[in-house]
């Protein structure tokens, strides 16, 4: 609908002659998806939102050539009689701090002289010309960064071991095998702003002594992988990958390899096998990839979005970062908000931001005014968090200590009409479905207990299948190989921790 739009815009201004004075720019995801398709008129930023092909011509006409903002297509928030001109003040984005996405929705991602005219390339340069690599350890060891694609390590401690490695050959991958199901935020960020990554993970190479890095991307995402194209491209054109770059000795350059659907894959250790061309399979650490990662070498590994805070980290200083979020997790975070909830979409906050402001201030609350039951952080291996607990601060250790995880930021909201059996049975069901067979606990376990969960909901199930439930459950995240089966009975447990009284009323009800 947004490529219409824009056609459409395009026609009517070169035909009104208006296509010299008035630049058409396409960005990236503004994260208010369900407002879209959404064109912002600068230099005033006027806001219209659900714009369709037969109103273009009422916005030129009359905002363009008469300097009248169509009111109609003004953003109106649900509770306030009047509607909003810019979006700065729109509630959605008040509550919002952008680090990751600061550029997403600004810049034209397929020009690199908009990202560099945003201080792109600045950090790369910066560290090139006054920083030692350990300086630059350091930096993001205080910044206190943790790796945003679920994991939590800090990222800076993660880079120092790679760098005490030896080898003579290291190397730098970006995952971006965006799995889960309702997440978008690394193909928002590779979408919208490509550089930031390339320029984060020439920075991490600096950093650990590498010269070559990869980003694997999953196949299903062609936009993302064409803007990734364009921008490494671009980049070499400009000498800021390639051999020398800034003329300061220092080479790197970055290849893509394509994902192809395993949700496996995301796990670290199953990617770098994938892309040294074998079947992606989780193997055993030690040793971490940062001693013996990729073909043997040594290796670091981060998400998307943790590659998009490094730029701003080296640009504004570690104190800048570490005042943002809590005691032990530091920045912001984006999540992708999904499910019940009034404003779905792409947000980031604040770490220690409560779930209450996520789900009500910002995600506007819950439809046709329902009563909030449950949120799942963490993606299909998180946990659901109840109603009371509405006011914790979100955050790594927070979400750990109630059952659930921060994951890579997926954020499904529930509602009263949720029944949280069916919730933990859907999730288990897809974790079980891309389970690699690899290890007994996660491969015949999660079968195991799909089967009772299925028994339970068609309301065959008793007393006993709750205590093999948890018992499974606890045995399959201890004896697991990887993350995935370590986390996949978190809804179950969680569910079975918050909302026990559901599972016994299919039992004893027989419901
Ligand atoms: Fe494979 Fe599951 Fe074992 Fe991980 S835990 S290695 S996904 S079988």
């Amino acid at each position: 609908d947004s490529q219409l739009v824009r056609r459409e815009l395009l026609k009517q201004l070169a035909e009104k002659g208006l296509d010299k004075e008035i630049k058409v720019v396409e960005t990236g995801c503004f994260g208010f998806c369900n407002l879209g398709p959404i064109m912002v008129v600068y230099p005033e930023g006027t806001f219209y939102c659900q714009v369709k092909t037969q109103d273009v011509n009422e916005i030129v006409e009359e905002h363009f050539i008469k300097g009248r903002p169509v009111q109609r297509l003004l953003y109106h928030e649900p509770d306030k009689e009047t509607r909003t001109l810019e979006f700065d003040n729109i509630e959605f984005f008040r509550h919002q701090k952008r680090v990751a996405l600061a550029n997403c929705g600004h810049i034209n991602p397929e020009v690199i002289e908009e990202y560099i005219a945003r201080d792109g390339y600045f950090a790369l340069a910066k560290v090139l010309h006054e920083m030692t690599p350990q300086e630059v350890i350091d930096v993001i060891k205080k910044s206190g960064l943790r790796g945003r694609g679920g994991g939590g390590f800090p990222t800076g401690v993660k880079w120092e071991f790679a760098s005490k490695s030896q080898g003579d050959q290291k190397y730098v991958v970006c995952n971006a095998d965006e799995g889960d199901p309702g997440a978008f935020m690394d193909r928002s960020v590779l979408e919208g702003d490509p550089h930031a990554v390339l320029e984060a993970m020439a920075i991490a190479g600096y950093a650990i002594g590498a010269n070559q890095g990869y980003i694997y991307v999953r196949a299903e995402y062609p936009i993302a992988v064409e803007r990734l194209q364009t921008a490494i491209k671009q980049a070499r054109e400009l000498g800021l990958l390639g051999k020398n770059i800034f003329s300061k000795g220092f080479d790197f350059d970055i290849d893509i390899r394509l994902g192809a659907g395993a949700f496996v894959c995301g796990e670290e250790t199953a990617l770098l096998t994938s892309i040294e061309g074998r079947r992606g399979e989780p193997r055993p650490r030690p040793p971490f990839p940062a001693v013996a990662g990729l073909w043997g070498k040594p290796t670091i590994i981060n998400n998307v979005e943790t590659f998009a805070n490094v730029p701003p980290i080296i640009r504004n200083g570690w104190e800048w970062f570490a005042s943002m979020g809590t005691e032990k997790s530091k920045g912001t975070k984006v999540f992708a908000l999904a499910g019940k909830i009034n404003n779905t979409g792409l947000i980031e906050v604040p770490m220690g931001t409560t779930l209450r402001t996520i789900i009500y201030d910002i995600g506007g609350g819950i439809p046709k005014g329902k009563k909030f039951k449950a949120a799942q952080t963490g993606g299909p291996s998180g946990g659901c968090i109840p109603a009371e607990l509405l006011d914790i601060e979100i955050d790594y250790d927070n979400l750990t200590a109630i059952g659930s995880m921060m994951g890579s930021g997926g954020l499904i909201v529930m509602d009263e009409d949720n029944c949280m059996v069916d919730i933990a049975r859907f999730f288990l069901e897809f974790t079980q479905d891309e389970s690699c067979g690899k290890c007994p606990p996660c491969r015949i376990g999660t079968k195991r207990m799909l089967e009772i969960l299925t028994k339970i909901t068609e309301g065959k199930g008793t007393p006993e299948d709750l205590t093999n439930l948890e018992t499974l459950a606890k045995t399959i995240k201890n004896a697991s190989l990887c993350g995935l089966g370590q986390t996949a009975p978190n809804p179950v447990l969680s569910t079975l921790r918050y909302f026990r009284h559901e599972y016994e009323a299919h039992i004893y009800d027989k419901k």
